[in-house]
């Protein structure tokens, strides 16, 4: 007789649909809500899922699986992760496969063949230690040292063992790890054999973690200013009554200095904290100072570490046992997926960054909002912290939904730099330009430099040239598999495609007219580097983009450098611009302020201006007044005058007009559903069935189907089908009909080979 126990399952697979097996009689007791367990899906796949739920309705069709077993002795996710996964698969319309993909560590995911056995992937990692065969007595060992006089070599390995665990008479025997001994013991592996032999020492097998930290004793909190009590005070206030705050504060008004007393707070009341950053380079600045405080409890999280890593840090956060357990995790967005069972707290600063949105693959998340509704489910509380908010929260603190805490002094009254604008078109006609540098900023760069003062530039820009182009014709070399311009790499002398990675030589000759001679248009980071180096002979020059910090420590040491005054001149890209904090930087010159004020999308302008604010606030953090040169071919744009008076408040107002006026977030609701085929004109009559569908249901505010900026990358062409919500109105049944939409096309004759990825919030 069958058993009535059955089990919802969530596979690490992109399918949608749900999926019961039936729970073994064995297995009763043991299969829980956010069990791992491991089950049969096709023919012959073996994976491992995580229980949804348990019930006994029979599913409605024959011959329902059993699953095979249960992998951990205790549940891997608990009730609050399945919610708040839950809620990110249904509000970012994406299965349930998918969030747990992005969820889980690698190693957790288990996927085999009902032929060969499934292994654990995770394996703790073990080192041999060397330590004393027994409990010898101080005179004992020295008589054992005297007669080893014969054999210097384990004479002298003996010595370091002793010294090395600082063994005396009645001690606890403490191992030493077997490399350790032996590279302070005269590297003989012989030698130490030869006392293992002996009886004197023997080997151990020990289980280490692969995340070495040595603590620090903590040091006290920092004093508040009176400014950041009163904000600090101020964000107490509107936690008794709401589960939000925006602390929007200036550059160096100590944000962070409130965050750790908000975490001291959380940490002693037993509660978990979560912290929040865009971006891995961030990382290490403020792991040191929060380390100050919190060493023993502290852990970091981001994609570079190695799997196994991940899977080590997962485990700890999961601890109970809060001496050995994280209590505070600094990471970026991926770290919202951690085991947590009761935070207290999560901060998300630089809430504006767009590094917080997960554009590929889904589950397609904005970490900042989903960590509002995370921090719901631990009944715990949110700060988004900015020196320019994003205008959907500096939104939602004006209208009451967050409180508002504002904080507009610097710490120790540091001045923000002085502004220039350089006009470049100006320096162009007049030609006074050197290379891509104004009078302007080569001024204030050799007096920082004369001042042993450390300069950066910013260009948002990677590579030599953006484009190379025939100077005859006007032919441009493009991507053989997207529709993009191909960027010229000096470096390695090869034109690059940013989307897709293909890569080819430098062409001889046009594609078009033959003619010899292409040139290169337009600077990246690399032209930038080799230029300032012709104009600055002497300056050390280093660049800081993504093809230079690929490796795990690459970022941390071009940092170190920086710090260390090995760098005079730092070039990067954005990444340069966040939240680095550096005594001896007084000039920050951005390179091209164009660009990014007419990159077509609606948030352009929004992002211009938090941008140019935000490599402001890296000149002159401390004690020396800092420079900050933004050179333009339009020195009276509007954006750049609001930053010249570092004016957030009108930015705010004249983009709140301009997208209630034009109907953009935060007053109406986006979702971007991207169609792609390999074959154009399939595309094309696919994307116009399911446009027609969509504008029977939402009429005109469906948008599209269009091809988009890059319409085409890698081989598949691209439209995409906008749907613009209104905010007042619930949005699930709209997203249902969506779906449904989605899957009328998808049962079309020939639909299969599309693909169909929709985005929720999609900027
Ligand atoms: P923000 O996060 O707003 O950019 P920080 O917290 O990094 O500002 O503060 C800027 C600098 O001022 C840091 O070097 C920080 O150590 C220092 N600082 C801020 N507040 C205090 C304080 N209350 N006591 C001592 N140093 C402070
Ligand atoms: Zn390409
Ligand atoms: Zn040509």
């Amino acid at each position: 007789m069958m058993n009535n126990h059955f089990a919802d399952i969530i596979l690490p697979l992109a399918v949608k649909g749900k999926f019961t097996y039936r729970i073994p009689e064995g297995l009763i007791d043991k299969v829980l809500p956010g069990s791992r367990v491991l089950v049969q899906f096709g023919s012959k796949k073996l994976y491992s899922g995580i229980v949804r739920a348990i019930h006994e309705n029979s599913p409605d069709i024959p011959n329902v699986r059993t699953l095979i077993e249960v992998l951990d002795p205790a549940p891997a996710a608990n009730e609050i992760m399945l919610k708040f996964w839950s809620w990110i698969s249904e509000y970012y319309m994406c299965t349930g496969g998918e969030v747990i993909k992005a969820a889980l560590p690698s190693v957790l995911c288990l996927e085999g063949e009902t032929t060969v056995p499934v292994v654990e992937k995770y394996k703790p990692r073990k080192e041999p230690f060397i330590t004393l065969a027994s409990a010898f007595t101080d005179r004992e060992l020295s008589e054992m040292l005297d007669a080893l006089s014969r054999a210097p070599r384990q004479q002298a390995v003996l010595t370091a063992w002793l010294s090395l665990s600082g063994y005396s008479e009645g001690l606890e025997i403490r191992p030493v790890r077997k490399w350790e001994l032996l590279k302070q013991g005269g590297n003989s592996p012989g030698a130490l054999e030869g006392l293992i032999k002996k009886g004197i020492l023997s080997t151990v097998i020990i289980e280490v973690g692969r995340l070495d930290e040595v603590p620090v004793t903590p040091e006290p909190l920092r004093i508040l200013s009176g400014s950041q009590e009163k904000a600090l005070n101020a964000i107490h206030k509107i936690f008794m009554e709401k589960g939000i705050a925006l602390l929007h504060g200036v550059t160096s008004s100590g944000k962070t200095e409130i965050y750790i007393h908000l975490i001291e707070e959380q940490l002693s009341r037993g509660k978990q904290v979560l912290y929040l950053l865009p971006e891995i380079g961030l990382t290490t600045q403020i792991i040191l100072r929060l380390r100050m405080h919190f060493s023993r409890v502290t852990g970091v999280y981001h994609s570079r570490f190695s799997e196994p890593e991940k899977a080590e840090i997962w485990n700890r956060v999961a601890l109970k046992d809060p001496t050995k357990g994280y209590q505070l995790i600094l990471g970026v967005r991926s770290a919202l997926f951690l085991p947590f069972s009761d935070l207290g707290l999560i901060i998300v600063d630089e809430e504006q960054d767009s590094s917080y949105k997960q554009n590929d693959p889904a589950p397609r998340y904005n970490a900042r909002d989903s960590a509002v509704v995370l921090a719901g489910l631990h009944g715990a509380k949110t700060i988004l912290g900015s020196a320019s908010p994003s205008i959907e929260s500096y939104n939602n603190a004006l209208s009451g939904k967050y409180g508002l805490v504002e904080l507009n002094e610097r710490f120790g009254a540091v001045r923000l730099p002085d502004i220039i604008i350089a006009n470049s078109r100006e320096a162009y006609r007049k030609k006074l330009m050197v290379s891509h540098f104004t009078p302007e900023l080569l001024e204030v760069i050799d007096e920082a430099l004369g001042n042993n003062e450390q300069v950066i530039l910013f260009q948002n820009r990677r590579g030599f040239s953006p484009y190379i182009e025939c100077p005859e014709c006007g032919w441009i070399p493009k991507c053989v598999q997207c529709a993009v311009n191909l960027t010229y790499h000096k470096g390695i002398n090869r034109m690059v495609c940013h989307y897709c990675g293909y890569s080819t030589g430098m062409p001889a000759h046009c594609g078009n007219c033959h003619s010899p001679g292409l040139a290169t248009r337009g600077f990246g980071t690399e032209k930038v580097e080799d230029e300032i180096r012709i104009v600055f002979p002497s300056a050390r020059v280093a660049r800081m983009d993504h093809d230079t910090t690929r490796g795990k420590n690459s970022f941390n040491r071009l940092l170190g450098a920086f710090e260390e005054r090995q760098i005079d001149i730092m070039i990067g890209t954005q990444m340069i611009s966040k939240g680095l904090d550096f005594e001896n930087l007084t000039v920050v010159g951005v390179l091209n302020a164009d660009n990014m004020l007419n990159f077509p999308d609606f948030r352009a302008h929004e992002r211009s201006f938090q941008l140019m604010e935000q490599v402001s606030g890296r000149a002159g953090r401390r004690n020396k007044p800092g420079k900050v040169v933004i050179q333009t071919s339009d020195p009276t744009h509007k954006i750049i005058r609001l930053v010249l008076r570092h004016d957030y408040k009108t930015m705010f107002r004249m983009q709140a007009d301009e997208r209630r006026l034009f109907n953009y977030p935060p007053f109406c609701r986006m979702i971007r559903i991207s169609i792609k085929h390999k074959d154009r004109s399939l595309l094309n009559k696919f994307s116009e069935i399911l446009g027609r569908d969509l504008k029977s249901l939402f009429g005109n505010r469906i948008l599209g189907p269009e091809f988009p900026l890059i319409s085409q990358v890698q081989l598949w062409y691209i439209k995409t089908i906008l749907v613009k919500l209104e905010r007042e109105k619930p949005v699930a049944p709209a997203k249902q009909s969506i779906s449904e939409a989605i899957e009328r096309l998808e049962k079309e004759q020939g639909a299969s080979s599309l693909r169909i990825a929709i985005d929720v919030d999609p900027y």
